[in-house]
């Protein structure tokens, strides 16, 4: 009982505070205990905001402990994380979040999505824009070279995107990233094969690990990406054979 009335003598000073919110972990008060955040307190002008005297402030260090050691769960408890944060760091913490949640990466879409939880938004959202597959199993895509990427989804819900970048005067840079921040217990990795249309014995090949990216902004890994020239196209169109392996991280 003592420590819910403590609770809530601390939650009034705090909600006392002219903003009502504690994101600060700097705390002033005038000479008659009225509290503010150092953001509130830097536009008060000295003047309090409750008693409406001419103050002088000061740090109120006891209240600034207190409100440092309240700790609250990140708002992505329920995908996975554990961490306790306390009000300043919050911000920053849910910012670098392992499972804060992924952008779609179809345009004008601003969805937010959760590691391996894909298959819902695009089986009723962009349906037409997206292509299963098995890990392991090679498949066929056949490119169209003006697009900057396709989706792929796993049968696990994790979403890759094949990424087509025009570097030219050479061709095109492929690579596969995921779209993904936490559950990093699994690892993929990705093969790209392209056969020339007009010469079939020039091939190429990569085999690479899988960059996992929160969103698709048009950054290119580069650490991998197999350029295929220009003249392997037919008809603005290239075609690839990809196979997406995953392994899981000892
Ligand atoms: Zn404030
Ligand atoms: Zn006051
Ligand atoms: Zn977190
Ligand atoms: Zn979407």
């Amino acid at each position: 009982l003592y420590f819910k009335q403590t609770i809530s003598v601390i939650i009034d000073i705090l909600l006392s505070s002219p903003c009502m919110f504690t994101a600060y972990l700097y705390h002033f008060q005038c000479q008659n205990g009225h509290v503010a955040c150092f953001s509130c307190w830097s536009k008060l002008s000295n003047k309090c905001h409750i008693c409406s005297r001419d103050a002088k402030f000061a740090r109120n260090i006891a209240l600034e402990k207190i409100v440092e050691s309240i700790k609250s769960s990140c708002s992505y408890a329920k995908w996975g994380c554990c961490k306790f944060i306390n009000y300043a760091q919050r911000d920053a913490h849910e910012e670098a979040c392992l499972f804060a949640p992924s952008v779609c990466p179809i345009s004008n879409c601003g969805y937010r999505g959760f590691t391996g939880r894909w298959s819902g938004h695009f089986l009723t959202s962009h349906s037409s824009d997206v292509m299963r597959f098995i890990y392991g199993q090679p498949f066929e895509v056949n490119i169209e070279v003006s697009v900057p990427f396709l989706v792929f989804l796993g049968e696990d819900d994790h979403l890759f995107l094949l990424q087509n970048n025009n570097l030219t005067p050479f061709g095109h840079a492929f690579s596969v990233v995921c779209l993904r921040s936490g559950n990093l217990n699994w690892m993929f990795s990705y093969q790209i094969e392209a056969t020339s249309r007009k010469k079939p014995e020039n091939r190429l090949q990569l085999k690479a690990s899988v960059t996992n990216t929160r969103q698709w902004t048009g950054i290119y890994p580069s650490e991998a990406f197999l350029l295929v020239p220009f003249d392997f196209c037919h008809s603005s169109n290239i075609v690839l054979n990809i196979s997406i392996e995953r392994y899981a991280v000892v």
